[in-house]
């Protein structure tokens, strides 16, 4: 523990005001220990862990009663498009295996030491493949056929190969129509996998924007009430933070031309989780490009930022690329930490990173990290360097009562998941005024 963070843990002790250690929040220097593992998982406590895989989004969570939860599990693959691989960023730890299956072992891990089995849901923002796997259709090497059915193994379906999961919640289900039938390779994979899935015992949901109660702990939910998890939004209906109305900022389509219909990254789920006076916002791939104001309607990240006001820890939106994480979307969340899904050399892009990092827009405190980075853009973006990591799983570990949080960032070279620094203790709680 270096000074500031006996500082800090003063601080918390004598239940000092959340603004006085927000205040002094900047991260970079808060560097802990190395070594050794974080340690395990106890009743109480709520961790989220970004894995770094460097080949997409893929987030575990395992909440303070035991219940567990992924949101997405992301697998490009590198040799499918040669004109796309010099962007890519290496996988992690390594090539030998698909990033869905290196997802699968962390998660196995995680559910052992805990003394659970399976995954309680997993929620899909939207269907691309940095998101739910991409599949090479034919190429049975790089996407082999599951043992379980007829259709081939890329992230989500890789990670559903080792693990158990009870419920996937996706933005569509059962119609897979909006704002258009969704029919890419991938799709009828994914289409076919849910299939198989079902069969098989398992349970499928549409994901209900404007909910509090579709989410819920399993195992010990009335000890843990402070803990609970609100749809903000998903194909453009946003929650309007009374009871679970939702409004819609997408315009009929029946008034579009189908050029001009919302993208998938601009449908894609969002939901806030609390515990305690913890918050945490996750938003799949929205964005705010209203095509140069052509489509006002088409700044979907500010209005669903508005709906869920400020939180501790944001997942940045569409990997920090050029069209997302907006100074509406930045003011509106005031986190003390940004998380970017990085595996292209564009994520993070300037202008999503300046306004994570801007004090003109909030407060002064705040870190930003990434769970890894193409060195290329660490030269072509210079403000990279202000980040507080951008290589290595984001660990956030929020214990009993939701009042404090603190995040290691894991090692991502092997399996040991060693901690490599520190950051926190951080205070929850309303942005400084
Ligand atoms: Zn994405």
């Amino acid at each position: 523990m270096n000074r500031r963070n006996f500082v800090q843990g003063l601080a918390l002790a004598v239940g000092a005001a959340p603004s006085v250690n927000y205040a002094s929040a900047p991260a970079a220097e808060e560097v802990v220990q190395s070594g050794s593992p974080a340690q395990a998982w106890t009743p109480g406590t709520l961790d989220i862990h970004h894995i770094s895989t460097g080949c997409g989004a893929a987030a575990f969570i395992l909440c303070p009663d035991g219940t567990t939860m992924m949101v997405d599990t992301g697998a490009i693959i590198p040799q499918l498009d040669p004109s796309r691989s010099r962007y890519l960023i290496p996988a992690k730890p390594n090539a030998s295996l698909r990033p869905g299956q290196w997802v699968a072992r962390y998660v196995l891990r995680e559910l052992q030491a805990a003394g659970r089995r399976e995954i309680d849901y997993f929620v899909l923002t939207h269907f691309h493949a940095d998101h739910m796997g991409e599949i090479a259709e034919h190429d049975l090497n790089s996407s082999p056929m599951s043992k379980y059915g007829k259709y081939q193994l890329g992230g989500l379906t890789d990670l559903a190969e080792e693990v158990p999961i009870r419920t996937i919640i996706d933005r569509n289900f059962p119609r897979y129509d909006y704002p258009q039938r969704l029919d890419s390779f991938m799709d009828r994979n994914y289409r076919a996998f849910l299939e198989s899935f079902r069969q098989r015992g398992g349970t499928v949901e549409r994901f209900e924007p404007g909910r509090a109660d579709q989410i819920l702990l399993q195992h010990d939910a009335a000890r843990y009430n402070s803990f609970h998890i609100r749809n903000l939004a998903s194909n453009g209906a946003v929650w309007t933070g009374s009871g679970t109305a939702v409004k819609e900022q997408f315009p009929s389509l029946a008034g579009l031309p189908q050029e001009s219909f919302p993208d998938e990254n601009k449908c894609s789920l969002a939901l806030r989780l609390a515990y305690g006076a913890f918050r945490y916002y996750t938003g799949g791939d929205l964005d705010h490009d209203t095509y140069y104001g052509t489509r006002p309607w088409a700044d979907i990240e500010t209005a669903v930022a508005k709906a869920c006001g400020p939180v501790d820890v944001a997942v940045a939106n569409h990997h920090g690329y050029v069209d997302a994480c907006g100074p509406a979307w930045v003011r509106a969340l005031s986190a003390k930490l940004y998380i970017i899904n990085a595996w292209d050399s564009a994520h993070p892009a300037m202008p999503g990173l300046h306004n994570m990092l801007s004090t003109q827009l909030y407060g002064t405190g705040r870190a930003v990290l990434s769970t890894a980075m193409k060195p290329e853009n660490a030269i072509a973006i210079r403000r990279i360097a202000e980040m507080a990591s951008t290589n290595g799983h984001i660990h956030i570990r929020v214990p009993a009562p939701g009042n404090t949080f603190s995040v290691n960032i894991l090692d991502n070279t092997t399996e040991t998941r060693s901690v490599i620094r520190s950051l926190g203790p951080y205070v929850c709680g309303e942005k400084p005024a």
